[in-house]
């Protein structure tokens, strides 16, 4: 059985209408009458590069950001954490980060806000990730009227859906076998907290990293050190490997043959 996940964020909405090759007409602009309309009680669930741009464009710190704006309900998708926007508790239940001008976290704002009328069904045949392209067509959404055309192609440049795609597509990578249900055991207790620090919580994963006794104990390039200490882009990218050696058993992580042969030695005296 492989994943799929599909990207819509309004609940009911239905992906229809394949697109791959196809084009369609749409724009979203001040000047439709339906503008922001659809910022509003969403289920919008927030991928890990989707908290890790938000909460810098904020200036907040991660831990900080899923407190304020993430759900006590934190829902789990095939046994792993998800989190999802905390809508406003005004009776339209409005995004927290409309403002009367649009969207105020406009370029961080999250990968499924960009796509949108694009849905989006990605899942791993094997190791290779498989997408499909559909219109989210909905009648409330005015933007359908307008007159410009798009390729789907043209719409992820447009939307700056490049980095997203390429960061979802590693944490898809992660979770694949859990989603596929082709994981052995499930995720649980400590592992699962590890989970959520690395996926989520970037800057706890980021003192664990660099205050603990991890960089002692495993074998990490110069050139890997650099990057993770200068960009959290990178660091995320580390917290998925890690979370692969860590949570899933992999083989992404090496211990230093020093740590192995102090452990060695300390087996053999027992
Ligand atoms: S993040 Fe921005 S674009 Fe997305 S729902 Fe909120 S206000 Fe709308
Ligand atoms: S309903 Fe459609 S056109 Fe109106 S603001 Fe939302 S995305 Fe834009």
């Amino acid at each position: 059985m492989d994943h799929t996940f599909c990207t819509s964020p309004h609940p009911g909405s239905e992906c229809v209408a394949p697109l791959t090759g196809g084009t369609f007409r749409f724009a979203c602009h001040p000047g439709v009458s339906c503008f922001t309309n659809c910022c509003a009680d969403l289920s919008l669930i927030l991928t890990p590069y989707d908290v890790l741009r938000l909460k810098t464009a904020m200036g907040i710190p991660s831990g900080q950001f899923l407190e304020r704006h993430t759900g006590d309900d934190m829902r789990y998708n095939s046994g792993l954490p998800v989190v999802s926007l905390k809508m406003g508790d005004d009776p339209k239940q409005k995004c927290p980060f409309l403002s009367p001008a649009g969207c105020s976290v406009y370029a961080d704002r999250p990968g499924a806000c960009r796509l949108y009328p694009v849905g989006r069904a990605a899942r791993y045949a094997g190791r290779t990730l498989q997408e499909e392209y559909f219109l989210v067509k909905e009648s409330h959404c005015l933007g359908f009227g307008e007159a410009q055309e798009w390729t789907v192609q043209e719409w992820l440049a447009d939307q700056g859906l490049e980095a997203y795609d390429a960061m979802n597509a590693l944490w898809m990578g992660i979770n694949r076998d859990v989603a596929s249900g082709q994981s052995l055991s499930p995720v649980t207790g400590d592992k699962l907290k590890m989970y959520f620090m690395a996926c989520y919580n970037l800057d706890q994963f980021q003192r664990f990293v660099f205050e603990s006794r991890l960089l002692q104990m495993f074998r990490i390039d110069n050139d890997t050190l650099t990057r993770i200490r200068a960009s959290q882009m990178e660091l995320l990218r580390f917290a998925f490997a890690w979370v692969e050696f860590s949570v899933f058993g992999k083989k992404t992580m090496q211990v230093k043959p020093s740590v192995l042969k102090a452990q060695e030695r300390a087996q053999g005296r027992r």
